[in-house]
C-alpha cells in the first residue's frame, strides 16, 4: 500500500512551494490508490506560530486536495501532531545510544563557539564528528564514571548521531538518480535536544517508519539531510522509504529561491490564502482573496517542476492525477511566472459553466446593489472570454445594467461627427417602429436602413456603440440593444445626442 505524507512545520503560512509539495504528494497518492497523510511537525516550540496549522488545513481544503489521515482524521496511525507523540521519540534515541549509533554530548554553546572560532582562525571549518569528537565533551570522550555523574546530576545534554568514518554512501533519489556521499563531511547531528524534544531528523524518521510511509516526496532543501536520514534508518534496522526531492521554485526575475517576502514586494501573492501575521498584524495577500480559482492555482503549481511531456497545458485535478508521474519531475529549479498564473486563471474561468458563473457574478451585482431581470447567463456568455477574474465581468458588462456615465474620449474623437446627431435622431425613429425587438430583427432593419442611405456602416454603428456602451468595445451591438430593450436603447441614444 502506498502511503505518502505532507509534513509541514506550523511556523507560519504555507507558501506556494509548500502547496506544490502537498499537491505532488496528493497526486502521487491518488494515482496509485494510496493514502495521503498530513503530519504536523511541531517539535520546535520556539518557531511555533499561532494559527499556522489551521491555515495549512484551510489551504489544502481550498485547493481541494484533502488529506486522508491527519489531525482530526485518524486512520490508525495517529496522533498526527508530533507534539502529541513526544513520549515516543526518546525510546529510539536510547536505542541508538545502546547500539552505539548515538551518544550524549554535554558541550555548552560557549564551548562549541570557541571551537568554531579556533578552527576559523586556522582557516578550517569545524565539524562535530570523528575529526573532533575526542576533544569535545561527550560520552565518547569521557569516562563511564564521569558520564554517569553528569547524567545523575542533571547536567543538560543532547543526543548526537555518531556518523560513520570513511564510508561512501550510495543514495538514491527518484528524481535525481544516484548520489554518492562521503560520510567524512557529515556532522554528528543532534537527534534529541536538552528540552526533552526530538529534533526534526529523529522525529521525522521515527514517524515515517511508524506511519508506514512508503514514499517521501519533499522539497529540495531537504536533500542535504538525506544521508543522515538513510543512516538513521540503517542504524535503527528499518527499511527506508523511497525519496524524491522536488526542484526549487525560483523568483520570476533575478536569481534565487522564491521567498515568502517576494510576493508583496513583486506584486503577486505567494500564499494560497490571505494571512494576517498574529504578531505584527501585517496582511499578506492570498490567491483565494485575489479571486483566483483553486483549479487554476493547482494547474499552475503542477507545472512548477513537472510536465506531461505533451503540448497540453490545461488540466483538471482529475486529469493531473491520471497523468502525474514522478519520472517526469525535473531536477532543475522552476521559475515562478505570475503572468502565466493569470493565463491559467483566465483559461479555467472559461471552463466554468455559464450558470455557475452567472451565480458568482450575481453576488458581485448584489454587492453593488444592482438588481436586474436581464438573463445573466447570456450576458456572462457574451463577455467572459475577455475576463480573467469573476470580478472583471462587471467592467466588461456594466453597460447592460447601467447607462454609460461617461464616453471614451478617443472614441468620440474618432466616431462622433457633425452629422452624427441627426443620424442618431433618425435612428431612434427607426428603432421606435420595430415591434419585435430581437437582435436579428433590429440587425436586419438597421442594416437595411444604412444600406439604403448609402453611407458607411461605421457612421452609424460606431456612434451607436458609444451611446450604448460608452466606448468602442464590447459584444454584438444588436444583442446589447435587444437585451436592454427598446426604451432604454432609445433613451441612451438621446442622452448621447445632448
Ligand atoms: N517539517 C519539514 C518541513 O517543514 C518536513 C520535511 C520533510 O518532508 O521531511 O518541510
Amino acid at each position: 500500500d502506498i502511503r505518502v505524507r505532507f509534513a509541514p512545520s506550523p511556523t507560519g503560512p504555507l507558501h506556494i512551494g509548500g502547496v506544490r509539495t502537498a499537491l505532488f504528494n496528493y497526486l502521487f497518492a491518488k494515482k496509485h490508490n494510496g493514502t495521503f497523510v498530513l503530519r504536523i511537525e511541531d517539535t520546535d516550540q520556539n518557531r511555533y506560530v499561532e494559527g499556522a496549522e489551521d491555515y495549512i488545513k484551510n489551504a489544502l481544503d481550498w485547493c481541494a486536495i484533502p488529506f486522508d489521515e491527519g489531525p482530526g482524521k485518524d486512520g490508525g496511525f495517529g496522533p498526527y501532531r508530533q507534539s502529541e507523540r513526544k513520549h515516543l521519540y526518546k525510546t529510539y534515541a536510547d536505542q541508538l545510544i545502546e547500539n552505539g549509533h548515538a551518544y550524549y554530548a554535554f558541550d555548552t554553546a560557549e564551548a562549541l563557539d570557541a571551537h568554531r572560532k579556533d578552527h576559523e582562525a586556522k582557516g578550517k571549518t569545524f565539524i562535530y564528528n570523528w575529526h573532533n569528537r575526542e576533544k569535545l565533551t561527550n560520552s565518547l570522550s569521557l569516562s563511564e564514571q564521569e558520564i554517569e555523574n553528569r547524567l545523575n546530576s542533571g547536567d543538560s545534554f543532547v543526543i548526537r548521531f555518531k556518523s560513520p568514518k570513511d564510508e561512501t554512501l550510495h543514495l538514491v533519489d527518484e528524481i535525481r538518480g544516484d548520489i554518492k556521499i562521503d560520510t567524512n563531511i557529515l556532522d554528528d547531528k543532534i537527534l534529541f535536544k536538552s528540552d526533552g524534544m526530538p529534533t526534526y531528523h529523529l522525529a521525522n524518521i521515527v514517524d515515517d517508519h511508524l506511519m508506514k510511509i512508503t514514499h517521501v516526496i519533499r522539497g529540495e532543501e531537504w536533500l542535504p539531510s538525506l544521508a543522515l536520514h538513510v543512516l538513521l534508518y540503517r542504524a535503527l534496522g528499518w527499511e527506508a522509504p523511497s525519496f524524491s526531492h522536488l526542484p526549487l521554485i525560483l523568483k520570476p526575475v533575478g536569481k534565487g529561491k522564491l521567498s515568502k517576502r517576494d510576493g508583496d514586494k513583486m506584486g503577486f501573492p505567494v500564499f494560497p490564502l490571505q494571512w494576517t501575521d498574529p504578531k505584527t498584524g501585517d496582511v499578506s495577500s492570498g490567491y483565494k482573496e485575489e479571486g483566483y480559482l483553486p483549479e487554476a492555482v493547482i494547474n499552475m503549481l503542477a507545472f512548477l517542476g513537472w510536465n506531461p511531456g505533451t503540448e497540453q497545458e490545461l488540466f483538471t485535478l482529475e486529469e493531473l492525477i491520471n497523468e502525474f508521474d514522478l519520472k517526469r519531475v525535473n531536477k532543475a529549479g522552476a521559475k515562478f511566472d505570475p503572468e502565466k498564473t493569470k493565463w491559467f486563471q483566465q483559461q479555467h474561468l472559461q471552463k466554468i459553466d455559464n450558470k455557475l458563473l452567472s451565480q458568482l457574478f450575481n453576488k458581485i451585482l448584489q454587492d453593488k446593489n444592482v438588481s436586474t431581470s436581464l438573463p445573466l447567463e447570456k450576458i456572462v456568455e457574451t463577455v467572459k472570454e475577455r475576463a480573467t477574474f469573476v470580478k472583471d465581468l462587471w467592467d466588461l458588462s456594466r453597460f447592460y445594467f447601467i447607462s454609460p456615465s461617461e464616453y471614451d474620449e478617443k472614441a468620440i474623437k474618432k466616431a462622433w461627427k457633425e452629422e452624427t446627431p441627426n443620424l442618431m435622431h433618425e435612428l431612434t425613429r427607426i428603432l421606435h417602429d420595430i415591434t419585435d425587438f430581437s437582435a436579428d430583427t433590429i440587425s436586419t432593419i438597421v442594416k437595411g436602413w444604412i444600406t439604403g442611405k448609402e453611407i458607411g456602416f461605421g457612421k452609424i454603428m460606431m456612434p451607436l456603440r458609444i451611446a450604448l456602451v460608452g466606448s468602442l468595445q464590447g459584444p454584438d451591438l444588436f444583442e446589447i440593444a435587444s437585451m436592454i430593450g427598446k426604451e432604454e436603447t432609445i433613451r441612451r441614444i438621446e442622452d448621447a445626442i445632448e
